[in-house]
């Protein structure tokens, strides 16, 4: 099977279009649409079967539960036991928006969905193809991101149909996404708010909306041995072909050391790929330089995280230098998902 590619225009929904890709998502079949995080792989959340040829398009190991997408705020009550008072304040402010919500699950949810977990992983996202789809496809769209497991995620349709072209029936293109790296997920089936996987909203705005918050240990520890809750979290991730490894100190050590390392590859006769920003793009004179975007807007570097690390596949280099990225806000996702990708591969300079 070879997907067809949809050209659509988010800011017009063309209705005979979304009741297309719908009905394909109603009869079992798969469609890959653009959120405002990353692409998704959409299939019918209720439907075991949907869910099943999910993780088989995608490679994905069968215990990493997939996230329930929904457009409307009243088709959560049906598919979670219960809706903490909490949970209601965080998807007033934040829905629809880039924040997944766990909680358990009813008998509506097969476990196909979730991996075999009695909870379930709900998010509702702020894209008007996502929601419009969503809603001609009955409600319920399980959508990991649209990607072969363990590589970049997607941030346009292009990187879908690289990993995905041959398995599913439809690619809807709306162009590049607007976030770039995927969904903060909470925990609600914990005493205490957990926040399972970083992302573009931060365990400050959180704490800000509800009160304590708790980072999972397992995001924290620098070693494997805490286990992250998030099934998913455990995997090698978002990884390029070429070895990745994250250089971090004082920006002119880092900078030395990168230029060092490149040196040493490209006097071994193979091709090197050095990740930097706008404002160090000019100080590597070898190899070949990819700027990020800008540390005075953090939200370039996770808009453009994932792309520049598929471009260094196409390439061929042997090996790839990155800068570190802690930056106020959204350094926390944006390291959490350059970690994975460098297998935590750090060299640190002083
Ligand atoms: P992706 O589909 O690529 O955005 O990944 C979804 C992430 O959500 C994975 O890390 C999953 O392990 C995690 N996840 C989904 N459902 C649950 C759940 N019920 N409990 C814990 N983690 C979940
Ligand atoms: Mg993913």
């Amino acid at each position: 099977m070879k997907a067809e590619i949809l050209k659509i225009n988010p800011d017009h929904i063309d209705s005979e279009q979304m009741n297309r890709a719908g009905e394909i998502l109603k009869q079992g079949g798969l469609v890959a649409f653009p959120t405002e995080t990353v692409y998704g792989l959409g299939g019918n959340a209720l439907d075991a079967q949907s869910s099943e040829k999910i993780y088989r398009a995608k490679g994905r190991p069968s215990d990493n539960p997939l996230i329930v997408h929904i457009a409307d705020m009243e088709h959560l009550f049906p598919i979670v036991e219960q809706v903490p008072q909490k949970a209601v304040r965080l998807a007033e402010k934040f829905w629809p928006g880039p924040l997944t919500m766990i909680f358990k699950k009813t008998d509506m949810v097969p476990f196909e969905t979730t991996g075999g977990l009695e909870s379930v992983a709900v998010r509702m996202p702020d894209h008007p193809t996502a929601l419009a789809l969503i809603r001609a496809a009955g409600g319920y769209v399980a959508a990991p991101s649209a990607n072969r497991s363990g590589r970049p995620s997607p941030t346009t349709a292009e990187h879908v149909a690289e990993d995905l072209g041959e398995n599913i029936d439809l690619i809807l293109d709306g162009g590049m996404v607007g976030i770039g790296i995927e969904s903060t997920i909470v925990d609600f089936t914990e005493q205490i708010p957990t926040v399972l996987r970083p992302g573009y909203i931060s365990l400050e705005m959180l704490q800000e909306c509800i009160g304590e918050v708790k980072m999972d240990k397992g995001l924290l520890a620098s070693d494997s041995k805490v286990r992250p809750k998030a099934p998913g979290m455990k995997y090698r991730h978002y990884a390029p072909k070429a070895p990745l490894s994250i250089v971090e100190g004082p920006e002119e050590c880092v900078i030395d050391k990168i230029n060092s390392l490149a040196c040493e590859v490209i006097g071994s006769g193979d091709r090197v790929g050095i990740i930097a920003t706008d404002e160090t793009f000019e100080r590597y004179p070898q190899g070949i330089v990819k700027s990020i975007g800008t540390r005075g807007e953090e939200e370039t570097i996770a808009h453009n995280l994932y792309e520049v690390l598929r471009e260094f596949d196409q390439l061929d280099v042997a090996a790839i230098y990155s800068e570190a990225f802690h930056t106020p806000k959204m350094g926390q996702a944006i390291m959490n998902r350059l970690l994975k990708a460098a297998g935590h591969t750090v060299i640190t300079v002083l």
